[in-house]
């Protein structure tokens, strides 16, 4: 097997496990459809270990200062940095996204994100109330216990370090489970951790498909669950979550708007155009697919767009001139050939892309459909591939009252040069991360996630520390206590 073959599909108490008797898969590299390891879904007696092992470690964990913990996960960023190339490499085997990106966007965000959480753990305090009489009341700010952690398979490194690096800063221990498709790189984020100092058990990984993580949401023992992935899974793990009334956080799908005003810098709005679709060839969740165009600059934005699509480089993965990858699975491409037909079906433009190209691997082109209308099918659904709706609008109320008209809130951006537009615009967005003359930042510092059915909860930032501890109240009396009798 090749040299991506981890020692063990999972990793429980600081060590890789195998256990032979689970499901085998495949993992892909879809740049050529090729193999490049095998690995074992979790069987139950496996998620149950790995929920036992973080439960053990956890009281450990938290009774360490915060500035402690804080230093192993400051540690695990520097290892990751130092290691960047080679996680680069695995991300791109794994995914397929081009090692372009991968060097620049995944174990280093999943570093950005270790070293701003280990700068947070030592400043997580409480508050202190005061009551009459010199009573008071107290807060501290405890861990929840074992979070679970379940990833989707565009953003694999990044994923498990935006979930692992708040928990773990908080005191929490993890069992993460990753995509089925993109198995390989937590197993990395694992290592490191240990690496860095962690005690074992403090985060485990586990593999296999949906059936693994649904028996993760409702062992008892797990007190929380954030879920990165569609909505329909959304809806099951949030559900299963009830049932026991653990936390959660839903990072989940969406269906953007991208609005561009007849003022906007034509060249900064393609721009952003093009990173908000065909970025990781638009498997990305906050992708700005709706791309609403005032009519009167319509022809222009699209001569630009398509003139500047020209320069994508669709070659090898693994080669860094290489500026747009393949879809991460056949499976994948081959829903978005599925929605393709019917945008033409249902009387789009095709103005370019639209087939799959000929050699090995999953590769969907660069694709934009014109003339788009609010009620067609590819303007409604999500299709997490390189395809671009853009519709025209005629005047800002009217493109408000579109670009809301979903049932989706994740991400929505304008381009205009006039400030007072774009902060009216920004503000009525419903949309829980907003972009005004810029697209898919998502720096660790700001609190990403979704409104409406896109999701629950903010990862990064400090706002996620909300969503990892729970606050506890203590009274303390110090005047004499007295009773009805
Ligand atoms: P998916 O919903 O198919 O799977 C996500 C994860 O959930 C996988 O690990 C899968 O094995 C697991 N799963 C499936 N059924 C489950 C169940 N019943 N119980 C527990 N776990 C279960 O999503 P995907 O196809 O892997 O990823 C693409 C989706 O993820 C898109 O909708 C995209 O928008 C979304 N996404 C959202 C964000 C965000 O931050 N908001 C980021 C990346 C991707």
């Amino acid at each position: 097997m090749s040299k991506f073959q981890p020692a063990g599909s999972h990793f429980i108490g600081g060590e890789y496990v195998e256990d032979l008797a689970g499901t085998p898969f495949d993992v892909i590299f879809p740049g050529t459809g090729e193999t490049i390891a095998q690995l074992h879904a979790a069987t139950p007696e496996i998620v149950s270990r790995a929920v036992a092992s973080a439960k053990q470690a956890q009281s450990g964990w938290e009774a360490m200062t915060g500035t402690e913990r804080g230093r192993v996960l400051r540690r695990a960023a520097d290892i990751m940095r130092a290691r960047n190339h080679e996680l680069s490499v695995l991300e791109t085997h794994d995914t397929g996204k081009p090692l372009q990106e991968t060097l620049v966007a995944d174990a280093t965000s999943g570093a950005d994100a270790l070293e701003y959480f280990g700068g947070l753990a030592a400043s997580l305090t409480g508050e202190t109330i005061p009551l009459a009489d010199g009573d008071m009341v107290f807060t501290i700010r405890e861990a929840l216990g074992v979070c679970v952690g379940i990833g989707a398979w565009n953003y694999p490194t990044q994923i498990a370090c935006w979930k692992a690096a708040p928990a773990l800063a908080c005191g929490n221990a993890m069992v993460f489970k990753p995509s089925e498709m993109t198995p390989l790189s937590a197993l990395k984020v694992a290592e490191i951790l240990i690496e860095a100092g962690a005690p074992a058990g403090i985060f485990n990984v586990v593999q296999g498909m949906g059936e693994v993580g649904a028996q993760l949401v409702a062992d008892d023992r797990v007190a929380k669950v954030s879920l990165t992935g569609s909505v329909p899974t959304g809806r099951k793990v949030y559900a299963a979550a009830a049932a026991g009334m653990k936390h959660v956080t839903m990072e989940l799908g969406g269906k953007s708007p991208l609005v561009v005003f007849e003022d906007a810098d034509i060249e900064d709005a393609v721009s952003g155009a093009i990173l908000g679709n065909f970025y990781s060839s638009g498997q990305v969740c906050s992708n700005g697919t709706r791309v609403f165009v005032h009519r009167s600059i319509r022809e222009s934005f699209l001569e630009r767009l398509i003139d500047r699509l020209g320069n994508a480089v669709l070659g090898d993965p693994r080669d860094e001139t290489t500026s747009f990858g393949p879809m991460v699975s056949e499976a994948q491409l081959a829903i978005v050939e599925r929605y393709v037909e019917q945008g033409i079906e249902e009387g789009a433009r095709l103005v370019t892309g639209g087939e799959r190209l000929d050699r090995p691997g999953f590769w969907m082109p660069p694709t934009v459909f014109s003339d788009v209308t609010d009620r067609m099918t590819i303007a409604r659904e999500e299709i997490f591939g390189p395809v671009m709706c853009v519709l025209d609008f005629d005047t800002e109320e009217e493109v408000m009252a579109r670009a809301n008209d979903t049932q989706f809130g994740l991400a929505a951006g304008v381009f205009t040069r006039d400030l007072a537009r774009a902060h009216r615009v920004a503000r009525g967005f419903e949309a829980g991360t907003c972009y005004i003359n810029t697209y898919n930042d998502a720096p660790v510092e700001a609190p990403f996630g979704g409104v409406k059915l896109s999701g629950v909860g903010r990862e990064n930032s400090k706002a996620a520390i909300e969503h990892y501890s729970q606050i506890k109240s203590i009274y303390l009396r110090l005047s004499p206590l007295e009773a009805p009798f």
